[in-house]
């Protein structure tokens, strides 16, 4: 699980890939990566593969 964080409101979600915008201010690609839970770069699931 990793933590990312609105760079324009300060806002935070959690999940296992970076949303695709914020889910407070609703702006795209602005959720930058906090944490994670430590293995390899890039998210394991779906979202990204296509
Ligand atoms: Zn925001």
């Amino acid at each position: 699980m990793a933590i990312f964080k609105c760079e324009s409101c300060g806002a935070t979600k959690e999940g296992h890939c970076k949303p695709k915008e914020c889910p407070k201010c609703g702006k795209t690609d602005i959720m930058k990566k906090q944490e994670d839970s430590g293995s390899g770069s890039g998210c394991g699931c779906s979202c990204k593969s296509k």
